[in-house]
């Protein structure tokens, strides 16, 4: 049996396809399937069902909207009636490459696309039109599927210019070629575990409703002062529904309603809100209120406080604001040894809450040995959600060949489950989505254990389980450590 075949229409295209290949050791087998219709449902007739353990489809097209170019790649989700759920991964091993590819739906037509034609088949979002790819895809079975077509022509660039779009469609079939083969090597059946709890905490899913319904009651623009929560979706999101994302006050209209985001704000920060008559509505997370709380109680007893965090970080930011004379920033044990507080029978600490819990012991714990009489938060800073996640993916990576963790680059604690992860030695990486996913990493993995941050939206797990599933045989189980039922009430500016 061939692993992996390629299927091309054209001599042309399986010459393009072949040269791509060249440089590999155990290239796919490139069919040339025939031009057209009728011949590609003939040959994927003829197509024996245990010849092959997945399939590429790659050839030129017809691209239908005027934001595609001559040498565009489009990567088929939906080729006729087969779904191709593994395109967002090919789609961005193909982009990480340097090559124009995009993912969306790909008809097959029996006859060469008119122009008239192009706006009425991509009413329905679909990209591109071929003449084979349906049957030929219909034909892998329910095997590993994928489409890759180049575009030759668009509506900006019809068929009068087919030469000089397709030399640039097939330079882009040979470039995708090695690509499409790693795709074919990262195919397998395979098993994901899921970390329970994962995902959405109580402080984002407050912060995101507070935003959605300041939009619902006052109307778009709402500004929000920072990211509302540390992800590129949910901002990206937001923004498309009229919130307007600021880095300073400076950037909002007077008396203009603006948002303080889940990680909160100075003391300085509130005081030009008022000063400029802005409507707050506040979504800092109670928990983070809970810890600025105790920075002002501990400062007014005249304790210095040992902040453990990360420089940089909004929530740092806004903790140190509110006892900025009294308040210190310790990183690591040496910023410890460095501290020189007032009074050293005077030490307090807090923390922020979303640290990795085993740094922060290790932090606090030479805090503790330097000054034995330090005080304490009342109760932990790290908080309920970071640490659930830590302990959830912790079990989970101990099972696991690598750990997938959706979350932004920017968000503290979806960076943490990823060193949690390596504390236990297994490798994690941090993905926005499906399409961040290297296939390199699946090589020779065969259980891949999955969380999301904090910030993370649940859909985007669903996302990456999908695309996994395009790849092979898929189970999915949850390894739930806890469970959580913790909810925050809203301000009352959004409560009607
Ligand atoms: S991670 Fe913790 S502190 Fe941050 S918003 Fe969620 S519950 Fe609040």
């Amino acid at each position: 049996m061939t692993d992996s075949i390629i299927c091309a229409p054209m001599r042309i295209e399986a010459r393009a396809i072949r040269r791509g290949l060249r440089g590999s050791a155990n290239p796919p087998e490139v069919l040339r399937t025939g031009y057209g219709t009728t011949r590609a449902a003939d040959r994927a007739g003829q197509l024996k069902p245990d010849s092959f353990g997945q399939m590429v489809v790659m050839g030129v097209g017809a691209g239908l909207t005027s934001d595609l170019s001559p040498g565009d790649l489009v990567v088929g989700t939906e080729v006729g009636l087969v779904t191709c759920a593994s395109a967002p991964l090919l789609a961005g091993e193909l982009r990480r490459a340097g090559l124009p590819a995009r993912t969306g739906r790909i008809a097959t037509v029996d006859h060469l696309v008119r122009r008239s034609e192009r706006a009425s088949l991509a009413a329905d979002g679909t990209l591109l039109a071929d003449m084979e790819s349906a049957p030929l895809a219909a034909a892998a079975a329910g095997r590993p599927v994928a489409v890759v077509r180049a575009v030759s022509d668009t509506p900006d660039h019809p068929v009068a210019h087919i030469v000089s779009g397709g030399l640039a469609a097939l330079r882009s079939l040979r470039a995708a070629a090695p690509v499409v083969e790693r795709w074919a090597g990262a195919c397998g059946s395979r098993r994901v575990l899921l970390a329970g709890p994962r995902s959405f905490c109580a402080g984002v899913e407050r912060a995101i409703e507070i935003v959605e319904r300041a939009l619902e009651s006052r109307g778009a623009p709402v500004y929000v002062r920072k990211q509302i929560v540390h992800n590129t979706r949910v901002v990206g999101d937001l923004e498309g529904r009229g919130a307007v994302f600021v880095d300073e006050l400076d950037q909002v209209p007077d008396g203009a309603t603006v948002v303080f985001s889940a990680h909160g704000v100075s003391p300085m920060v509130r005081a030009e809100a008022s000063r400029r008559g802005l409507a707050v509505i506040d979504a800092t997370c109670p928990l983070v209120s809970k810890v600025h709380a105790e920075a002002r109680r501990f400062a007014a007893d005249g304790y210095t406080v040992a902040l453990i965090g990360h420089a940089g970080h909004e929530e740092v930011e806004g903790t140190l604001g509110e006892a900025p004379s009294s308040t210190v920033l310790v990183q690591t044990p040496e910023d410890v040894a460095a501290l020189r507080p007032r009074d050293g029978e005077r030490v307090a600490y807090l923390m922020q809450t979303t640290l990795s819990v085993d740094e922060a012991a290790e932090v606090s714990g030479a805090l503790r040995e330097r000054f034995p009489s330090m005080r304490a938060p009342g109760s932990d800073d790290i908080c309920y959600a970071t640490t659930n996640r830590q302990a959830a993916v912790r079990a989970v990576a101990a099972e696991s060949d690598l750990v997938l963790v959706a979350g932004s680059a920017n968000s503290s604690n979806s960076v943490r489950l990823v060193e949690t992860c390596e504390r236990v030695g297994t490798p994690a990486y941090l993905i926005d989505s499906a399409a961040d996913i290297q296939l390199g990493w699946l090589t020779g993995v065969s259980t891949i254990g999955l969380t999301a941050g904090a910030s993370a939206p649940p859909a985007v797990v669903e996302e990456i389980i999908s695309a996994l599933s395009g790849l092979g045989p898929l189970s999915v189980s949850e390894r739930v450590t806890t469970t959580e039922s913790i909810r925050f009430g809203l301000p009352k500016e959004v409560r009607q």
